[in-house]
């Protein structure tokens, strides 16, 4: 079976596919995103349930987990923020978009904890929904 999309971290110790298509995407702008990303805001996508699958480097994965949410996982040699899952069960339930090669298939449909913003930022005016909080399942 032919992979939908791939993704990898920078140094490429981590690699990954999924199997099935995303079920949706959002620009996240909370605190945590924009730590874990380093800047304004994180884009990631709602992956269908047990589609994700490590093809190499499981090992490197490493995950931060804030004591409420999903567990951040990042590569543990170079940084790169590659999804996120729950800490219990190690389901992943998002990936980030800017990992993944080629094109997601979807597009991020909100912008997300705008309220939490940086000063800096100015949220681009592109049409989107912008929630204050978390947008709405
Ligand atoms: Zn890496
Ligand atoms: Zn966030």
């Amino acid at each position: 079976m032919t992979p939908s999309l791939t993704g990898s971290c920078n140094c490429g110790a981590v690699r990954f596919e999924l199997t099935e298509p995303l079920v949706g995407a959002a620009y996240c702008h909370c605190t945590r995103c924009r730590r874990r990303s380093g800047t304004a805001m994180q884009a990631s996508g709602r992956i269908t349930p047990g589609s994700l699958r490590i093809v190499e480097g499981e090992d490197r994965v490493r995950g931060w987990w804030a004591g409420d949410g999903l567990e951040k996982a990042f590569c543990g040699d170079c940084g790169s923020s590659l999804f996120a899952r729950d800490k219990d069960s190690g389901e992943v339930v998002v990936v980030r978009l800017g990992v993944l090669d080629g094109d997601p298939g979807v597009r991020p449909m909100a912008h997300q904890f705008v309220a939490d913003a940086a000063a800096w930022e100015t949220i681009p005016d592109d049409g989107l929904p912008r929630f204050d909080g978390r947008m709405p399942a």
